[in-house]
């Protein structure tokens, strides 16, 4: 497979008669279709010159066959890059002239199967392998990842490609469906996902998390026998109309990460219960880490109302309470709605009436600190 084209050229040509037809069908397999009439080197691409096999075609319009050819042209179509070089198919096109007197097409071009579609300037396989490099890493990430591979494409049209795939139909409901919210803007807004939990794939999106969705959802889609979720009361609400039947359970993750996250706050609140205890004035690792000038750690007693850490200073939640408490004191002084109020801080609409209703922050405090 000697190339034509002297060595020092930027352009080399391989004569295909040579190369033989079955090695690059072997190597590219979507141009089965086509009778290749060059294989050309130019600056680190490339260009495969090409027409169809076909004698004919058929009508896009009313799918009968013509092999009258009114003129033709010539196409450029990207490809898969090949070793690392860019792809690019020069494909001589035919215009045949319709024979059907009823059809509104005078004229069409033809396409070569499995490789060409109208408008498209990227062949079949490549808008796949995009389409698929999209939905594993969303655009920016595939873009970067085809641009390794020798295949420039915006981010923007990797996302057009996925959007144009359009979503897989659900039919029915997986035996163990697990629900969950996902935030689609933090604090602010919120969609709710769908999980096969044999599998763990996700098998549809709802637009918020409303138990009205939910239901209407698991109207359509009937069939789940396990539903979990959350501890949260919508879904509950959802699950009992929707799917009257189907066991509710609380699933692990949340029942862990909830008792994680309980466990935390409690034995921080009671760190300082730990000095009473015989032995418990030594220094635990916290102590010895936390360098606090000699002055002000000194003569420091921890209360045991939970208000302040184990190194004396104020706890975060405190802090954020009293700063919270002050923003809604005084945006209700301002005449602004419960919620009003909670769109404008990302704070639950509950958690707001709570702030609303205490005469002070202590009040709220007493009750966070204080739990047994
Ligand atoms: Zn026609």
């Amino acid at each position: 497979m000697p190339p034509a084209g002297a060595a020092s050229s930027p352009r080399l040509v391989w004569d295909v008669s040579e190369l033989g037809e079955s090695l690059l069908t072997a190597l590219f397999p979507h141009l089965a279709g086509l009778r290749v009439h060059r294989v050309e080197d130019i600056v680190h691409t490339v260009v495969i010159s090409a027409s169809c096999r076909a004698g004919g075609a058929s009508c896009p319009r009313c799918g009968q066959e013509s092999a009258r050819v009114h003129g033709g042209y010539s196409r450029v179509i990207a490809d898969g890059a090949a070793g690392g070089r860019p792809v690019l198919i020069v494909l001589q096109v035919r215009r045949f002239r319709c024979g059907n007197p009823g059809c509104t097409a005078v004229t069409f071009a033809e396409q070569a199967a499995g490789l060409s579609e109208r408008y498209r300037r990227r062949s079949v396989p490549l808008l796949g392998m995009l389409a698929g490099f999209g939905l594993e890493l969303a655009g920016r990430a595939a873009a970067r990842l085809a641009g390794t591979l020798g295949i420039a494409v915006h981010p923007a049209t990797v996302l057009r490609l996925i959007a144009a795939a359009g979503e897989p139909e659900v039919a029915a409901a997986p035996e163990v469906l697990g629900v969950d919210d996902f935030a689609l803007a933090k604090g602010q807004v919120y969609g709710t996902v769908l999980v096969d939990m044999r599998t763990g794939d996700v098998i549809d999106l709802l637009p918020d998390r409303e138990a009205a969705s939910f239901e209407a959802w698991l109207t359509a889609h009937p069939g789940a026998t396990v539903i979990c979720r959350d501890r949260a009361g919508n879904y509950a609400e959802g699950a009992r109309a929707g799917a009257p039947d189907a066991i509710q359970v609380a699933d692990r993750w949340h029942l862990w990460h909830n008792l994680a996250e309980y466990a935390g706050k409690t034995v921080a609140a009671h760190r300082g219960c730990l000095k009473d205890q015989p032995g418990g004035d030594a220094p635990g690792p916290a102590d010895t880490l936390e360098q606090e000038p000699p002055g002000q750690a000194e003569g420091v007693q921890v209360p045991p109302d939970g208000f302040l850490d184990a190194c004396g200073r104020e706890r975060r939640l405190v802090a954020r309470t009293r700063e919270r408490y002050a923003e809604i004191r005084g945006r209700l002084d301002a005449g602004e709605s419960l919620s009003g109020i909670s769109r404008a801080t990302g704070l639950d609409r509950k958690t707001v009436q709570r702030f609303a209703r205490a005469g002070s922050a202590e009040e709220l405090l007493g009750k966070a600190t204080s739990r047994e």
